[in-house]
């Protein structure tokens, strides 16, 4: 591939030499090694073939009518593209003067003239191949450079939504002390606002060090079997009282044969009540949510397969089709500040939930309207200890998605 992500089958030489029968040589020489070969006569024609080509490496001739090889090495550097192409400067034997020029004017490298023909292909191959090394090597580096940058981001408004709990923390603490006459009414409103925060000083925490510990592949995952309608019933209890104060109804529909999950029961309970407290935090008083599992069949990588699949769905304010991959990014999510949950959410949750269902071959995503409501998809893949333990083939439905769907789901 070019610099300019050109992807060729073969990669494309470009000549440049007015002498004709060194081109016929060159030609000849090349596509018989399996490259392809454009021609120009001089140094004006080579750029601007270069311009229209794109090749993915330039022979240059140095001595020529017009621009010489020094003129053309110099402007293809100028040129979209020309930066990075590896461009090999034919010299004359022992000519010093033109090596010593060649590399000033940018050459990659020379080769001496006469052209030696048996190493000349050798020569075009190694360029390109360090070509390309040092092409991926300025991706990865650009790459980290953007990552380095989205982490400092991430940093600070990790210190940010730190700090802003303690402050509260500390300011009512300081009241409480100071004013020993505050109406008791009021004393309690201060501690009640002390403890929330620091409930949610420690959620922020945790989720930290959950995804350090998940990032540094240091969790330890206790997985052990357990079955879904108990995960799903224990992170419904504690949204209860929260539910009942804002009218919100939870349907619940597990089948009673689902089969039962391998993994660690802690985790998938986690993802369950992210998604069940995220639905409740941005539905309306008085909405439905629901959650419901099936199971499906499929195929990965050819070999059949079985997965749960589990819904949350709520009438809620909605997200956005740009944001529907966001939401689990932890880092462009704090860049992009699609938290819509500032400052009450960490805006981990989801990142979270993501790193779990993946570790065990599921995946998550959403679907949703802006204005009417989300749901919130993940699979788990049934392992073949599930299968012996629950002979799912007699309790399984068949998919209602399409293959794509199957696919996604199934973790593939
Ligand atoms: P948080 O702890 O802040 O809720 P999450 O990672 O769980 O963090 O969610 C990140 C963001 O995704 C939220 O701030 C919100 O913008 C969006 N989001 C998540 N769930 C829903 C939902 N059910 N309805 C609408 N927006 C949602």
């Amino acid at each position: 591939m070019t610099d300019r992500g050109i992807e060729r089958a073969t990669p494309l030489v470009l000549v440049v030499d007015d002498d004709l029968n060194t081109r016929i040589l060159v030609r000849e020489c090349l596509e018989q090694a399996g490259f392809g070969v454009e021609e120009a006569g001089d140094g004006e024609k080579g750029m601007s073939l270069f311009e229209e080509m794109h090749p993915d490496i330039v022979l240059l001739d140095v001595v020529m009518p017009r621009v010489d090889g020094f003129d053309a090495c110099a402007g293809i550097r100028n040129l979209e593209g020309g930066g990075t192409v590896p461009i090999l400067m034919m010299t004359g034997l022992d000519d010093e003067d033109s090596i010593n020029r060649a590399y000033e004017v940018g050459a990659t490298d020379f080769t001496s003239k006469p052209v030696n023909w048996v190493i000349l292909p050798h020569r075009v191959r190694y360029l390109l191949r360090a070509s390309r090394a040092i092409g991926e090597l300025r991706r990865a580096y650009e790459e980290l450079k953007s990552l380095d940058k989205a982490k400092d981001a991430f940093l600070s408004s990790v210190s940010h939504e730190l700090r802003t709990p303690l402050t509260s923390i500390r300011s009512f603490s300081d009241i409480l002390l100071t004013y020993h006459d505050t109406d008791p009414e009021e004393q309690r409103e201060f501690l009640e606002i002390i403890k929330s925060e620091s409930e949610r000083l420690t959620r922020l925490i945790d989720n930290i060090l959950d995804i350090a510990k998940i990032e540094g592949q240091k969790m330890i995952w206790k997985d052990d079997f357990f079955r879904l309608e108990e995960v799903v019933r224990d992170a419904a209890r504690v949204q209860d009282p929260l539910l009942a104060e804002k009218g919100i109804r939870l349907r619940i529909a597990i089948p009673a044969d689902l089969p039962a999950l391998h993994a660690d029961r802690d985790r998938i309970q986690q993802v369950v009540t992210n998604l069940l407290n995220n639905a409740f935090k941005f539905s309306p008083a008085g909405g439905t949510i629901r959650i419901w599992a099936e199971t499906l069949r499929g195929k990965r990588s050819g070999e059949p397969c079985a997965w749960v699949k589990v819904s949350v769905s709520d009438q809620g304010v909605g997200i956005e089709e740009k944001d529907f991959e966001v939401i689990f990014d932890r880092l462009s999510q704090v860049c992009s500040d699609v938290m819509t949950d500032k400052p009450g959410g960490t805006g981990l949750g989801l990142p979270i939930s993501r790193e779990i269902v993946t570790h065990y071959g599921g995946n998550i995503w959403v679907e949703s309207r802006k204005g009417e409501g989300s749901t919130f998809f993940f699979t788990l893949p049934i392992t073949p200890e599930s299968l012996k333990t629950n002979n799912i083939s007699a309790s399984t439905t068949e998919p209602t998605q399409n293959e794509q769907k199957k696919d996604r789901a199934c973790g593939g």
